[in-house]
């Protein structure tokens, strides 16, 4: 017996075949990349790729991708590697550190052995597109950690770079904000995207998208250094 209304395998076949275009279009560009089924897949891979002990160093974004995949949290756990964890929180989803020691850390986290983040909008032709408020990770993709672990859902496959710029103005950047003003109590309220739920390029102090960067490819040096996990499942904003 057959159900019409479960449609999970045909989601999974098309993500599937999407995700293997990007992986092309990422190797191209000497961007590794590689396509795992699911959050519990996507924890080990990461474990497996950091190497345990050793006085190797990992830096992390503020990434809800990761949070979901549950890696910052097992590293931690594990304390096998010092973590640089800016964006620590207690249980009411404050800083536990004061914002000069937040910068710190971050600064810290950008010249981590590895670096792990999420991005915003992954395309079919191998191009990663994240926006920032700060700029530390979009920064850290670009330069400084070793080795750049970015995973991202397969709901971040866009078309082009300009799909993907879209996609950060109508849902990530909005959605991100109205999460640090609901679970982090930020004074993100009086943003416009807040407000209304739509961007108007806005020039507010407070403005979260300031740093949009658009990674096109590696130098021929850094090759592989940033590596892309797409997992088969809808992960982030
Ligand atoms: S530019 Fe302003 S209104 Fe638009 S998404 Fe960014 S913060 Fe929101």
């Amino acid at each position: 017996m057959f159900d019409e209304t479960n449609i999970a395998e045909e989601k999974a076949w098309l993500r599937e075949k999407q995700a293997t275009k990007a992986i092309e279009g990422f190797r191209k560009r000497r961007i590794n990349a590689q396509y795992v089924k699911d959050k519990g897949e996507a924890l080990s891979t990461i474990l497996q790729m950091i190497p345990p002990g050793g006085g190797v160093t990992v830096g992390v974004a503020d990434s809800v991708t990761l949070h979901q995949i549950g890696v910052i949290s097992k590293l931690k756990s594990l304390n096998q590697n010092e973590v640089f964890d800016p964006f620590e929180r207690d249980d009411q989803g404050f800083y536990t550190r004061d914002i000069d020691t937040v910068f710190k850390v971050m600064r810290r986290a950008l010249t981590a052995d590895y670096f792990l983040t999420g991005a915003n909008a992954i395309t079919l032709d191998g191009k990663i597109i994240s926006t920032d408020g700060t700029g530390n990770r979009v920064a850290a993709m670009i330069f400084g950690p070793k080795k750049v672990i970015i995973v991202v859902g397969v709901n971040k496959i866009v078309k082009d770079a300009e799909e993907g710029i879209r996609r950060i103005r109508e849902v990530a950047a909005p959605m991100n904000a109205v999460r640090h003003l609901i679970k982090h109590h930020n004074k993100f309220g009086e943003l416009p995207c807040v407000r209304t739920g739509f961007c108007v390029d806005c020039n507010h102090p407070r403005r979260n998208c300031h740093y949009t960067v658009i990674v096109e490819g590696a130098i021929e040096r850094e090759k592989d250094r940033n590596h892309i996990i797409i997992v088969g499942e809808e992960l982030g904003f």
